[in-house]
């Protein structure tokens, strides 16, 4: 990575953002417009349509269109891949300009954001891409005077509603399976990270997708989100994000046409060290690495260290250590580690969290604070708390931030108890050299991924889903195409 080209990309203007409906750039039915605030220096950065009802039943419509009269879905496998492989070139092509625009808009540091944002999003639309020309049907086991075949067809309109974290790589997640099996996608980017997103829509129109199959509205959650998921038109959800919002879309979805709906939510994830973990310090670096990249943004994150008694204090040292060694500050320097935080309101949310974690007894060990405040940026030390409870609330709710909470156990049975004790279930990690018990405790915790001596890190060939409230279906791998298709089953008489 080179900081003289990251530097001249963020001494460009950003131009305002329009939709993206039926192949074109429109402006809010109203002439609405939304402030895009720069979580780096908390100036204006430019400015998206503030989308309205009408605008969203537009973007709806022309998906609508797009997928009955078979402009996608009617072409040829080999045609979607060719024009998805063309779009993941356009965004490998175009990945610093994309990464570099997506930090000023949401605040990831450069040095993951690149990796995480475009390259991951080229990554996974590729492999789709790929995939797609390889789907076949079933015929079943049926009686010989009869045939029974399952079709794989695509569902119709698929609504894709996605957070500010990762824009690109999440929105991939959707798009990718979404659009090889010949869907139609209305995108809903987040309020604070729409613009990469919008750029990567166009990519994709550069690249040959016809007009109407990949909409984009920007605004407001609670109203072109909204009207989405009420829509009679969109029968199939997807979203990341937080539980309360997913728990609306389940409304909406009852309160319309009974739409199918995928919900990637949070997580409390627990990294759960024992005594005979292979390698401490090791562990120490990618425990602080696990919750405080991406200013702990991470739905992943490992917010949870649930520490062996025996080692407690050591091993809090060790990830103390290496947590003050890690830059935080402006995410467009190549050597940050610890970029901004999102928004103003996230980052008050998450002192807010530290304050309360001291009220209920825990010691704020490392961080707890606000700093780089005369940047005008959002910026939060690495925080460290110690002697959190079962029942605390940093051990229930999920933060969203960089905030560690630790809580000490003292043997197996314990420590599995209380990575279960919360109502999610997205991802965890147990660092052992006792195989049998790194076998137990992928079994005995309840969670979408079990990390066994690393954190984070897999790849687009396993599936990420959460269980319990941390949500349904999953994202990446073959298995993410399950969402995006109908099974039909032909019975035919011979
Ligand atoms: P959010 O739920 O506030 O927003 C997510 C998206 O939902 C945004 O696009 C927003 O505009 C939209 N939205 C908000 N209200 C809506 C409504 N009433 N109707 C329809 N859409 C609406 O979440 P966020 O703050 O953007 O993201 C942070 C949360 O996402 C965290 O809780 C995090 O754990 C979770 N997350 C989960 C994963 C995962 O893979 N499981 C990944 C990233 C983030």
């Amino acid at each position: 990575m080179d900081q003289s080209k990251i530097d001249a990309l963020r001494a460009r203007p950003v131009a305002a953002f329009d939709h993206l409906i039926d192949g074109r750039h429109v402006a809010a039915s109203d002439g609405g417009r939304m402030e895009i605030i720069s979580p780096i220096d908390g100036t204006v950065l430019t400015t998206v349509a503030a989308g309205t009802p009408a605008d969203m039943e537009a973007a709806i419509a022309s998906a609508r269109a797009a997928f009955d009269d078979g402009r996608w879905a009617g072409q040829p496998p080999a045609a979607r891949k060719k024009v998805l492989l063309k779009w993941a070139d356009l965004i490998e092509v175009n990945a610093l300009e994309l990464a570099v625009l997506g930090v000023r808009d949401n605040g990831t540091e450069i040095s993951m954001a690149l990796k995480a944002e475009p390259l991951s999003a080229a990554a996974t639309i590729r492999y789709y891409a790929e995939a797609l020309d390889k789907i076949y049907g079933e015929i079943a086991p049926t009686p010989g005077n009869i045939l029974g075949m399952i079709y794989k067809e695509p569902v119709g309109v698929v609504g894709a509603i996605i957070p500010w974290n990762f824009p690109l790589m999440i929105g991939a997640w959707k798009l990718g399976p979404a659009l090889a099996v010949g869907n139609s996608v209305v995108l809903k980017p987040a309020e604070t990270a729409s613009l990469s997103l919008m750029r990567m829509a166009d990519l994709a129109l550069e690249a040959g997708l016809p007009p109407g199959v990949l909409n984009a509205v920007t605004g407001k959650g609670h109203v072109v989100g909204e009207t989405l998921g009420l829509s009679m038109d969109v029968d199939v959800l997807v979203f990341t994000g937080s539980g309360m919002t997913g728990r609306r879309l389940m409304e909406y979805s009852a309160r319309s046409n009974l739409k199918r709906v995928y919900l990637e939510l949070g997580g409390k994830s627990p990294n759960i060290v024992f005594a005979d973990a292979p390698d401490l310090d090791e562990a120490a670096k990618v425990t602080a690495a696990g919750i405080f990249r991406n200013a702990g943004q991470v739905c992943v994150a490992g917010s949870r260290l649930l520490v062996e008694d025996a080692i407690h204090d050591d091993f809090v040292a060790a990830v103390v250590k290496v947590s003050e060694a890690m830059r935080v500050g402006d995410p467009l320097r190549i050597d940050t580690q610890i970029g901004a935080v999102n928004s103003e309101a996230q980052l008050q949310a998450n002192l807010a969290f530290v304050d309360t974690a001291t009220r209920e007894g825990g010691r704020v060990v490392m961080g707890g604070s606000r700093v780089l405040q005369d940047t005008g940026g959002y910026y939060m030390a690495p925080t460290i708390v110690t002697g959190v409870t079962r029942d605390a609330t940093l051990a229930q709710k999920e933060v969203f931030g960089p905030v560690l909470g630790v809580t000490s156990f003292a043997t197996e049975e314990e420590a599995i108890s209380l990575a279960n004790s919360t109502v999610f279930g997205l991802a965890g990690a147990a660092w052992t050299s006792n195989l049998s018990r790194a076998h137990h405790m992928v079994k005995s915790v309840r969670t979408g991924v079990m990390h066994i001596n690393t954190y984070g890190g897999a790849d687009g060939t396993v599936p990420l889903g959460g269980v319990g409230q941390s949500g349904n279906g999953s994202d990446k791998s073959l298995h993410a195409i399950e969402k995006y298709v109908n099974l039909k089953t032909a019975w035919i008489k011979l």
